[in-house]
């Protein structure tokens, strides 16, 4: 087989409409503000003053010989961003970093896909339909929102919330300290005698 020549994304634009198909194959990244990506927008709390970070992604596409048959097409994507979200536990914004990194394989049909999704015992791979047009922003966008806690909340120590419940139960202790503490009336009597 003739080795593919390898092409370069960059923007927005390249990322929109990629033909899988051409047998080429694909290197790029960079950084995407999030006007690209509406459904990620609509997560975020803007309550506050903190502000989500640019989207940075890297991927490459590459082929894998297959003895007698068609070599297979793979993809992979790697994906960084912080946006804020609210705080379940105290209602509050936070920010949380998001990260995504996987690997997928490409079929030429929905049915080629979904058997192999459904039939192998695949760990790090997901099955995608290769088209001559394939919106790689939208699949960016589709592995955020996978990636999103399903229960956002603040990291250990930086809830207001948590922080109420560890000083209620440190007020809690300090009650009990004073009740230990409280001096013994016996103890009392004997420091009276010695004066
Ligand atoms: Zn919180």
């Amino acid at each position: 087989m003739m080795k593919p020549k390898s092409l370069l994304l960059q923007n927005a634009r390249d990322l929109e409409s990629i033909d899988l198909l051409s047998g080429a194959s694909y290197v790029g990244q960079g950084e995407l503000g999030l006007e690209h990506f509406p459904r990620i927008q609509a997560e975020i709390d803007t309550s506050s003053s903190l502000l989500p970070s640019t989207l940075v992604w890297e991927c490459h596409t590459w082929y894998e010989e297959v003895l007698g048959g068609t070599p297979k097409h793979f993809l992979h994507l790697r994906l960084t961003l912080e946006i804020p979200l609210t705080c379940q536990a105290c209602l509050k914004p936070y920010a949380q970093v998001i990260e995504s990194d996987r690997d997928y394989l490409f079929f030429q049909t929905e049915e080629e896909a979904e058997t192999w999704d459904f039939e192998a015992d695949h760990e790090s791979e997901d099955a995608l339909v290769a088209t001559e047009a394939f919106n790689l922003l939208e699949l960016i966008e589709d592995e955020v929102l996978l990636a999103l806690p399903l229960a956002p909340r603040h990291p250990a120590h930086g809830c207001l919330a948590e922080d109420l419940k560890t000083a209620s139960a440190r007020l809690k202790g300090q009650v009990e300290d004073i009740v230990i503490e409280k001096p013994n009336p016996f103890a009392i009597l004997k420091n009276l005698k010695k004066q």
